[in-house]
């Protein structure tokens, strides 16, 4: 990497995940020397769409990638709710959705975000796939980190924007266990060429403890399985195709189809929901930003949001406290943590009235709800019941 130190000071980013991408961006705009180091071999592209909207939003603008970001939106499509027959229940109108965020909201395919993000930085942030922090020590003035390629380097902040199972918060703050709570619940995502089912609507099937989702991404589909584990340990060591199949192999409609089509698929994405819950996201010169500090859980929509927001802030607040990396993560904290626990929030609240309800009479209660809502007053007691935060 260049030994050419920038005003502001060196930061390494472990990630380069939509956290350590923003991050990234937004502290070599504000004079920062950063490298990021990222585990992967290449950009993990996967996923499915995101709603992106809120302080993520916000943040886009000022980052100057917005326009592409509307760019790169999906069309909202209708989304059909099934029984586990497949026996349409409501139809779930677009407009209806997009009512429901009651804020700007953009539809985009996850991957399309960090490919956004990449060619912003184009290629002035030097990104060392397939590496990884062994060891983070520090004092008062400087952090002194061993990457996994043996390199040992010398920076004035680290951030872990390493997901969910952060090395960096297992290394500087303690063990996972610690702050991740599981809601129980597994999550396995893959992208497909074909759709058994591609009649232009996205479909939404819904059992007791169990959804499927299928929705086109531009030329792709992505299928996305959501279950109550009985033996979340079993589950995870058992490899996602064995726990995907056993879960949803009775039901009808197209998903023998469906398990046809990932079976041969790598999933994009497999592990359990959850949340991480921490009393401070920085030690000294480290710092967490994006799921591995706030980890939200699928169920509010939101991580990719909070994550663009979040970044954009530090940079922001680093701006603001030249110098003074203590000053600044302070701030940054105090002003970002109460939004990140509403979206805590709203994703346990969602959990149980949208993505998972407990009983055949709470998926009904929910149809009802979807079929009626259209009207302000509807719509309005939608968000309530499925806990939308409004935006401030
Ligand atoms: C491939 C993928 C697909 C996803 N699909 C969806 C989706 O469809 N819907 C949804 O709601 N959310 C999805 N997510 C999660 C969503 O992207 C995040 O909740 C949100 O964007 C916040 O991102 P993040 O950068 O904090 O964390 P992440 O997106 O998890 O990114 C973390 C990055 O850090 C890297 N990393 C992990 N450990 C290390 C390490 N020890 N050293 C170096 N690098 C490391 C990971 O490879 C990854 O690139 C997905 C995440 C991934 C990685």
């Amino acid at each position: 990497m260049s030994t050419q130190r920038r005003e502001a000071g060196r930061a390494l980013i472990v990630g380069a995940g939509i956290a350590g991408l923003s991050t990234a961006l937004r502290l070599h705009r504000g004079g920062w020397e950063v490298l990021v180091v990222e585990k992967a071999p290449s950009s993990r592209s996967g996923g499915t769409w995101i709603s992106f909207r809120g302080v993520g939003y916000q943040a886009a603008e000022r980052m100057g990638i917005l326009p592409r970001l509307v760019e790169a939106q999906l069309p909202w499509e209708d989304i059909h709710m099934l029984d586990t027959n497949g026996r349409l229940r409501a139809v779930w109108p677009a407009a209806t959705q997009l009512a429901l965020m009651n804020e700007p909201t953009l539809h985009v395919p996850r991957g399309e975000i960090e490919s956004i993000l990449l060619d912003a930085l184009d290629g002035e942030v030097k990104i060392e796939y397939g590496t990884t922090v062994s060891s983070i020590t520090q004092d008062d003035s400087v952090a002194e980190v061993v990457l996994s390629n043996g390199v040992r380097e010398r920076f004035d902040l680290v951030i872990g924007a390493d997901g969910v199972n952060s090395v960096v918060r297992q290394l500087v703050f303690g063990p996972e266990a610690e702050f991740r709570t599981d809601f129980g619940d597994l999550l396995a995502i893959y992208n497909v060429e074909r759709n058994p089912v591609d009649t232009g609507v996205e479909h939404l099937l819904s059992g007791v403890g169990r959804m499927l989702a299928v929705s086109r991404l531009g030329d792709s589909f992505s299928v996305l399985f959501l279950w109550e584990s009985t033996d979340l340990r079993g589950d995870l060591a058992t490899d996602v195709f064995t726990s995907v199949r056993r879960r949803f192999e009775d039901l009808g409609w197209a998903v023998p189809a469906l398990l046809r089509e990932v079976e041969t698929a790598s999933s994009a994405y497999y592990g359990p929901v959850s949340q991480i819950k921490m009393d401070t996201w920085s030690q000294g010169r480290v710092v967490l930003v994006g799921d591995a500090a706030w980890c939200t859980g699928f169920y509010a929509g939101y991580g990719a949001s909070l994550a663009v927001g979040g970044a954009d802030l530090l940079g922001d607040v680093l701006e603001r406290h030249p110098g003074d990396i203590t000053a600044a993560l302070r701030a940054w904290e105090a002003e970002f943590r109460p939004i990140a626990l509403s979206i805590q929030a709203q994703a346990r609240r969602g959990r149980k009235s949208f993505f998972l309800p407990p009983s055949e009479f709470a998926i009904t209660l929910r149809m009802i709800f979807l079929r009626i809502a259209g009207n302000a007053v509807t719509t309005r007691l939608l968000r309530l019941f499925m806990g939308v935060r409004s935006p401030k």
